[in-house]
Parts: structure tokens; C-alpha cells; sequence
């Protein structure tokens, strides 16, 4: 047994690499975003030198965004400078021999920040790394780092994250160079910021490696194999490999349901049991969806978020592939040109497949990309494509002012024609990727344990400039679901897009949507007595739904439990009774919670004089200041840009009245409060 065992340990240490290659391969491979080396190191600087890269690029990326971020930089670095790029996830090494990179390899750090000043879940590691050395004031001495921060003023830890790593860093003896670039999505400027840090930091980049800019040059990452037979390895928009045939996802043997987990690599494929139309308006549409979880192991507690994958409205792809003349049907492979870059997405796929699916077609175009795409715009516009792409006013104006997606605006540059020789390579590398978009989720975990509700509001604007409406994604998929359900097709044939509701290979036949579930710190006191306000407006009352409905069912569970609850007090606001959402699931929880449930609504266009909730908040400010003292707790979800700050301002005056303090120091106070989890928002 002895001599057995002494084998199988010699064994494992001389293969140690190829074992944890072989467990990478098999529990991560379909996450596209990972780059590890071919023998599964995790050693930073050995990674560099296995495959000769001169530049690195970390990013931590909790949605995608910085990911997104973190690749355009790279991409850049290497058409101007000629740069031989790794850009790679945090998550995935250690830190070890971040002090001792490659002669002359410079880090840029993407972070961005979640929650309350906090590291995205995958940069964690790199957080403790950081805490370790950031007492070692020679621990980074070698290290020279640029740094990005994705974040939202709207949060009292404005950039928390990448802030901290800066400190950290330098406290390590690490050299920044240039500045710290924050992009800030409360102001919708994130993408302006990046642009003006980039150039300068670029600038200090070129100056301090002696590099000399080249005629900008797209060299494609991987290698591109048309092929010629559709087989069953041939994703045609599946979510995750695991979806192609024979669809093989582990299975719980005892209980039959799939195990997961479910997250950003994987999604649950779950049927929508239920779906209706929330508002009575003609104009304006709130989706609510029930999605099933039942057949899996996801579970989920009251205030989490969950994330819907959607895919693109077949009117858009068919103006994309008509853009760029490509032809749908063409199959193709991506190879990576080596070990530390994986293809975006699913491969091999279609290139219908792809922009259907994984491609992020209708947002906001960025500077950035048109300057690239420059390069293939026709001769007779090329210097009007350049002189945009290079004046952000001009750009603010042409393009964004007039929502233009990607299309739209190529489209509109080019006289209503096709831009054609544009390298669908470059496209695939260049846009962003679709994203899941993420809503609080409106149910409760304890009332509805196997079903996950979530409340939507269409996204669904005129555009006089384009002629066609400016839509959301998701929200639309989410009301022709509905109108396909309750077998509405007029309603469904007028709706500004369509989708391929039954998904790639009849995968969502039925009505179904790939989810999973994002755990949140947005909870009720633990402690049943504290009261709790509820601020949420509009969409915002989604997760306080869940919050009620947690207390009622306890209510019903146990009647004892209900004298010994605090009151939820809950200021709701819509524009009118047309929009007022849940109105008679309100009236049911005041008669099971009593005088342990208050609503109190603003219709704000009910009257001339427009009624927000933070007025309410002001007229209701006796019985708030009195629920402030007694230790209540406050929860703020819904608009990160005006009614978030409102609301904090109304309650900030309140403390100040009745405390007889000034403003200021009623604001300190929730600052505190803030940091003591007694203020929590879910704002967005
Ligand atoms: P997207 O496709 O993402 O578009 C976003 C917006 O951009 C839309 O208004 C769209 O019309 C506009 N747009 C599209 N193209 C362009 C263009 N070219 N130029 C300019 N603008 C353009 N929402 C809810 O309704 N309920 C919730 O409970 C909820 N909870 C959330 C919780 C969290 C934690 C977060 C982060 C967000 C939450 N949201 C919620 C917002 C939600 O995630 C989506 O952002 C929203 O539903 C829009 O998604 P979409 O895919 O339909 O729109």
C-alpha cells in the first residue's frame, strides 16, 4: 500500500501541470474569458515568457464590462505599437512573481467595482495578494502598472476597488504610471473617461518604452477555418457547450435535477410558467416573469438578482449581417493563436449564430471602434469616419445624440450603403460581448422557493433619427414572450422587433430563457423586530415585493411571529394608476401584516404639481424620523441616477430636522449607516 501510494504521489508531483491543465479543461472550459497556459500555470511571469508576450493586461470584471474594457486597451496597444498582448482575468493566477515580469513588461490593471467599494468575486484573490504585500514597502519594486477603474458616483465607494489597488500597489513600491483613469457609469461617461485616459496613458506607455506608433494595423488573434459541414459541434447560439447535442448536463443521480452550478459560464435553461402585462397603458409596457428553477439546483434568497441571457431581435441581426454583407450561413472555427487567448464564444458556430447570439449589435457605438473600423470605411467618407472618431463633440452630436447602434450609424456615414470588406474577424474582436442583463428579483425565496419572479419595464423609445424605435435586448424578448404565451400575435406582429423565441435548436421551444442566479447582500435585518423603510419607485418596489411577500408568508406560517415584526413601511411611486404595479397584491399583504405593512404611493403626474417619493418622504417625515430612531433600517433600490441621491438628500433633511443638525452632518449620518448595512441600496 505503502510502495502504492509513494507511486501515485511521484506520479502526481511530475504531472502536476498536465493534471491541472486536465481539470481546467474540464471544469472551465466554456468559459471563453479564461487564459491560462497550455500546461495550466498559474505563474504570472511564467505565463508571459512561455508565450512571449511584452505587455500585460489584468482585468476584474464582475458583468463583463471591464473585461470589455481591458481587451479594446490591448487591442490598441497592438495595432499602434505593435505590442505582443496577454490580457487575462485575475481569477485565473497568482501573484507571486507579479515583482518579476519579463524585462520591460509594463501590468494595466481593469478593475472594476461591485457593491460597497468591492472587489469583483474573480478579483478577490488579488485583493488578499494585495493586503499581503501591501506592508512590504520593496514587495512591487520592479513592477511598473497603469490602472483603469470602472465605477458609479452614484455609490457612496466611488471606485472602491480599483482605488484600493492602487494604494495597495504603490504601498508595495509599485511605480504607476501616468494616472489613475475612473470611469464613471452615474454620469453615462465611462466610455469619455476611458477614451481621455487611454491616450494619455498610451502616451506615457510609448515614452517610457521608447515605442514608436505604426501605422495602425489589425493583426486577428486567432486563426479563421471556414467549414463546410453543420454538425452537431456546431453551436448555433447554445449558451454553453454543455447545451449542445446530446446535451449532456450533470445530474443530480438522486434527485434528477441538473446540478450546475449556474453562473456567467453556464446558465439554467428554465421554463417561464408564467408571464403577464403589469401595466394598462398604451404606450408603455411592464413584463412580469415567472421563471421555473424547480428541475435544478439553483436556489436563491430573498433580494438576490437574476441574470436573463437574452439574445438579438432577428430585424437587428438582419440589418448587421446586411451592414457588413456577411453571409449568415457560413460556418466557421476560431483558433487561438496561442495558449493565452480563447475564442470569445462558442466555436465552431455560424456567423448568424454568432451575431444572434453572443454579440452585443444594438448599444450605444464607442468612439473607439469607429476610429478602428476607420481603416475599411469607403474611400469617399474615410476622413469624415476618422475626423469623428477623433472629436468627441462632433461625435456626441453625429452619433450618440441620435442613439445610433453600430449599424445605424454606419449606415447613416455612408449614405444609407453597406460598408463592405470590413474583416468579420475584426468585428468578432472588437464588439462587445451579450451580456446577461440582471433584475431584482421579485419574489420570495421562502414563499416561492422553486419559481423566481422578476419585473421588467420594456425598453422601448421613438427615434426620429434613425426611424426606427430605440429597444432594450432584454426587455423586449421578455414582452413578445409574453404575447406569444397569452397568444396575443397582434399585439406580437406590431411589436418593434422579433426574436427567435424557440432559441438555437429548439432549446427555448415552449417558452424558455437561459438564467442564473447573483447573489446579492440586499437582505432584511436578520433580527425580525427592526423595522424597515423601503424606498422604491417604479421598478424598484421588485425586490421589496419579495421583502413583503418573505414577511407575509412567515405571517402565515407562524400568526405568533407576526406581533413580534417590526413595521415595513414601503414609499412607492408611479407616474399614475395605469403604472402603479402589484396594486391589489398590496391591499392582500396589509390584511395579512396589519399594522406591520404601510404602503404609501406618489402618483407623480396625478396632480399639476409633480409627486416623487422623496416628497412623500418629507410630508411622511414624523413617522420616518420616529422608525430612524428605533433602529430601522433603509433599503433604496431602483434609479441610480437622480432618485437614489434624492432620496438619500429627503432623508438626510429629515435627520437634519429633528435632530436640529444641519444637512451635512444629517448626510454623515447616513454615510454611517451606510457603512453599518442599516442603508443598503440596489440601485441601477
Ligand atoms: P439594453 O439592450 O441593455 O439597452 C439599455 C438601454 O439602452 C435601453 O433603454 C435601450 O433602449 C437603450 N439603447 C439601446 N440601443 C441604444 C443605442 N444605440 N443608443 C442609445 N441607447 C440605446 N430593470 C428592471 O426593469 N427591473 C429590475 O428589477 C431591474 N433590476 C436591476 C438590478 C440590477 C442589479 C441591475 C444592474 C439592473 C437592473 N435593472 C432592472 C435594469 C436591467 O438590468 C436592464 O438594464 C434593463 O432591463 C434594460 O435591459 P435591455 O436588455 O432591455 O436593454
Amino acid at each position: 500500500i505503502c510502495l502504492g501510494a509513494l507511486l501515485v504521489i511521484v506520479f502526481v508531483y511530475r504531472n502536476l501541470d498536465k493534471i491541472k491543465a486536465f481539470i481546467a479543461d474540464q471544469f472551465f472550459d466554456n468559459d471563453p474569458a479564461l487564459a491560462i497556459d497550455a500546461n495550466g500555470s498559474r505563474d504570472i511571469a511564467h505565463v508571459l515568457t512561455a508565450n512571449n508576450k511584452n505587455y500585460l493586461i489584468l482585468y476584474g470584471s464582475q458583468t463583463g464590462t471591464a473585461e470589455d474594457y481591458a481587451r479594446k486597451f490591448g487591442k490598441e496597444l497592438t495595432a499602434r505599437f505593435h505590442l505582443n498582448v496577454m490580457c487575462a482575468d485575475l481569477e485565473n493566477f497568482d501573484f507571486d512573481s507579479l515583482n518579476s515580469l519579463p524585462e520591460g513588461v509594463i501590468a494595466t490593471f481593469v478593475i472594476s467595482t461591485y457593491g460597497e467599494g468591492d472587489f469583483p468575486d474573480g478579483a478577490v484573490n488579488f485583493e488578499q495578494y494585495l493586503n499581503e504585500v501591501e506592508d512590504s514597502p520593496d514587495a512591487l519594486d520592479n513592477l511598473r502598472f497603469s490602472i483603469f477603474g470602472l465605477g458609479n458616483t452614484t455609490y457612496e465607494f466611488y471606485n472602491g476597488a480599483a482605488k484600493k489597488a492602487l494604494e495597495k500597489l504603490t504601498a508595495a513600491g509599485a511605480q504607476l504610471i501616468g494616472e489613475m483613469g475612473v470611469g464613471d457609469d452615474g454620469a453615462g461617461t465611462t466610455d469619455e473617461d476611458y477614451m481621455a485616459w487611454k491616450d494619455e496613458t498610451m502616451g506615457h506607455i510609448a515614452k517610457v518604452l521608447d515605442l514608436h506608433e505604426q501605422e495602425q494595423e489589425y493583426t486577428p488573434s486567432f486563426t479563421y477555418t471556414k467549414l463546410e459541414s453543420l454538425t452537431d459541434s456546431v453551436s448555433l447560439g447554445e449558451p454553453a457547450k454543455q447545451y449542445l447535442p446530446p446535451r449532456d448536463l450533470p445530474t443530480n443521480a438522486t434527485t434528477g435535477k441538473q446540478r450546475g452550478p449556474f453562473d456567467l459560464a453556464l446558465p439554467y435553461v428554465a421554463p417561464i410558467t408564467a408571464s403577464r402585462e403589469l401595466f394598462q397603458s398604451a404606450d408603455r409596457n411592464c413584463i412580469h416573469t415567472e421563471f421555473d428553477i424547480s428541475g435544478s439546483e439553483i436556489t436563491y434568497e430573498t433580494g438576490d438578482h437574476l441574470a436573463i441571457w437574452p439574445s438579438n431581435a432577428t430585424e437587428k441581426v438582419q440589418q448587421f449581417l446586411s451592414v457588413f454583407q456577411l453571409d449568415g450561413d457560413e460556418i466557421f472555427d476560431l483558433t487561438p493563436l496561442d495558449a493565452t487567448i480563447k475564442p470569445p464564444f462558442l466555436c465552431p458556430t455560424t456567423i448568424a449564430a454568432a451575431v444572434t447570439h453572443y454579440i452585443e449589435i444594438t448599444g450605444p457605438i464607442s468612439r473607439q471602434s469607429l476610429g478602428l473600423l476607420a481603416t475599411y470605411a469607403p474611400a469617399e467618407i474615410k476622413d469624415r469616419v476618422t475626423a469623428l472618431s477623433k472629436d468627441k463633440d462632433l461625435f456626441s452630436s453625429e452619433i450618440l445624440a441620435k442613439k445610433f447602434n453600430l449599424a445605424d450609424a454606419l449606415l447613416y456615414l455612408n449614405d444609407n450603403k453597406p460598408w463592405e470588406g470590413v474583416p468579420w474577424t475584426l468585428l468578432i474582436e472588437l464588439l462587445p460581448k451579450l451580456l446577461p442583463r440582471y433584475y431584482s428579483i421579485s419574489s420570495s425565496a421562502l414563499a416561492e422557493p422553486t419559481v423566481i419572479h422578476a419585473t421588467s419595464i420594456v425598453e422601448n423609445t421613438p427615434n426620429e433619427a434613425t426611424g426606427h424605435n430605440t429597444v432594450g435586448v432584454t426587455t423586449n424578448l421578455l414582452r413578445e414572450l409574453q404575447l406569444a404565451k397569452s397568444g396575443d400575435s397582434a399585439a406580437q406582429a406590431q411589436m418593434p422587433v422579433h426574436y427567435a423565441l424557440d432559441g438555437p435548436r429548439g432549446l427555448y421551444h415552449g417558452g424558455k430563457l437561459p438564467v442564473h442566479v447573483r447573489h446579492s447582500t440586499f437582505r432584511l435585518p436578520s433580527n425580525l423586530a427592526v423595522p424597515v423603510i423601503m424606498i422604491g419607485p417604479g421598478t424598484g418596489v421588485a425586490p421589496f415585493r419579495g421583502f413583503v411577500r418573505e414577511r407575509a408568508k412567515m405571517a402565515e406560517l407562524d400568526p405568533e411571529l407576526l406581533p413580534k415584526m417590526g413595521k415595513m413601511f414601503l414609499f412607492y411611486g408611479s407616474r399614475d394608476e395605469s403604472d402603479y404595479l402589484y396594486r391589489d397584491e398590496w391591499v392582500q399583504h396589509a390584511t395579512t401584516l396589519g399594522d406591520k405593512f404601510e404602503i404609501d404611493v406618489a402618483l407623480s403626474r396625478a396632480q399639476a404639481k409633480k409627486v416623487y417619493v422623496q416628497h412623500r418622504l418629507a410630508q411622511r417625515k414624523e413617522e420616518v424620523a420616529q422608525l430612524l430612531n428605533s433602529g430601522a433600517h433603509v433599503y433604496v433600490c431602483g434609479d441610480a441616477k437622480r432618485m437614489a441621491r434624492d432620496v438619500q438628500r429627503a432623508l438626510a433633511d429629515i435627520l437634519a430636522a429633528v435632530k436640529d443638525i444641519s444637512p451635512d452632518e444629517g448626510q454623515e449620518i447616513i454615510k454611517a449607516m451606510k457603512v453599518a448595512g442599516r442603508y443598503q441600496e440596489d440601485i441601477w
